[in-house]
């Protein structure tokens, strides 16, 4: 059975067009926080050959593959850093997304990542991504000689069951213990990513694993990123919801999960595709006003941007949260 799950995630991003482009996908400009302070970032999407596992299997909610090209050399690499640095403007925050592992040296050269990082050596912190198994003792010298890195690990959940059957993660918890624990040694900040609720799982049970793995992770990060699901092309998560099996999680659930750990260290929630039908929403009349409270949750902390914050739609998550694994079928009349 998960056999044929992991078959069903590789099939379904072979489908997945590997777009032959060699620019840039993206940077801007977006406020988050840094150091107890709110900062405008500076985020860059590069784009790279790709994720190393998404090339052998991949997780079952990651589509970030469509946007990589088998072809990029370093000169596409260093040309996409060159537009980026044009477009910078000082900004105390960068942040620079691949579709994998930054510390992949297959997919960004020692030399490009070496030539970015210097680039960008002015800012006083500059977030990188990576799989744990790139975090060798070469790669933690390597990153000590700048002195304003963080590395962003995506545990995505503390459970090992989940991130065998219901991610096809390709890695488990203790790996990530051992990157984040040389990263703590090494006095590299580290950055985690929770995924909220994972496919296979009711809303509840998400809940409660998020909260969990963010008091996990918390000992080893300095900040968590809690990241609600959104649908992205050809991946099993889109399968699922394409067929009405899955629904992504209710902004309530969001905000429970910031509630019951707040004080557990710094944690923040932006999530991507907010509001709409392929991410976190709720029953489409309170949703901006959810999801305001939860950036302005994120970037001070302070807990009374949840408070005081109610739809009729609320009763009808709590109902969901409570009895949906036993007494409701996942239809779609109350998928919304
Ligand atoms: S989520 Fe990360 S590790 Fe998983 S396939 Fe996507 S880029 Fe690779
Ligand atoms: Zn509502």
């Amino acid at each position: 059975m998960h056999s044929d799950v992991v078959k069903l995630i590789t099939q379904l991003r072979r489908e997945g067009r590997r777009t032959e482009r060699k620019n840039l996908i993206g940077a801007w400009t977006e406020r988050d926080r840094l150091n107890g302070e709110v900062v405008d970032s500076f985020v860059i999407i590069l784009r790279t050959s790709g994720c190393k596992w998404a090339k052998i299997s991949g997780c079952s909610m990651c589509g970030y593959y469509n946007d990589t090209s088998p072809e990029i050399s370093e000169d596409d690499l260093m040309n996409q850093i060159r537009e980026a640095k044009s477009r910078y403007r000082g900004e105390k925050l960068v942040k620079i997304y691949t579709s994998g592992s930054f510390l992949d040296d297959n997919e960004v050269p020692a030399r490009v990542q070496e030539e970015i990082l210097r680039e960008f050596s002015s800012a006083e912190r500059v977030i990188v991504e990576s799989r744990p198994e790139f975090v060798n003792k070469d790669k933690i010298e390597f990153l000590r000689g700048f002195g304003n890195v963080m590395v962003a690990l995506g545990l995505e959940s503390a459970n090992d069951k989940t991130l065998i059957f219901r991610i096809n993660k390709g890695f488990l918890v203790r790996h990530y213990v051992k990157a984040a624990t040389r990263l703590n040694e090494a006095k590299i900040p580290v950055k985690t990513y929770i995924l909220l609720k994972p496919p296979f799982m009711s809303e509840g049970e998400a809940i409660l694993e998020a909260v969990k793995s963010i008091e996990f992770a918390s000992q080893y990060s300095e900040q968590i990123s809690l990241n609600p699901m959104n649908i992205q092309r050809n991946t099993l998560v889109e399968y699922l919801w394409s067929r009405g099996e899955y629904r992504p999680p209710w902004l309530w659930s969001v905000v429970e999960v910031l509630e019951r750990t707040h004080g557990a260290g710094e944690i923040v929630s932006y999530p991507t595709a907010g509001g709409t039908k392929r991410g976190a929403h709720n029953c489409g009349k309170c949703d901006d006003r959810v999801l305001k409270a939860i950036y302005e949750y994120s970037w001070h902390q302070d807990l009374s941007y949840l408070q005081d914050l109610d739809c009729k739609c609320r009763e009808l998550w709590r109902r969901i949260v409570k009895y949906g694994p036993y007494l409701w079928d996942y239809s779609a009349e109350w998928q919304g």
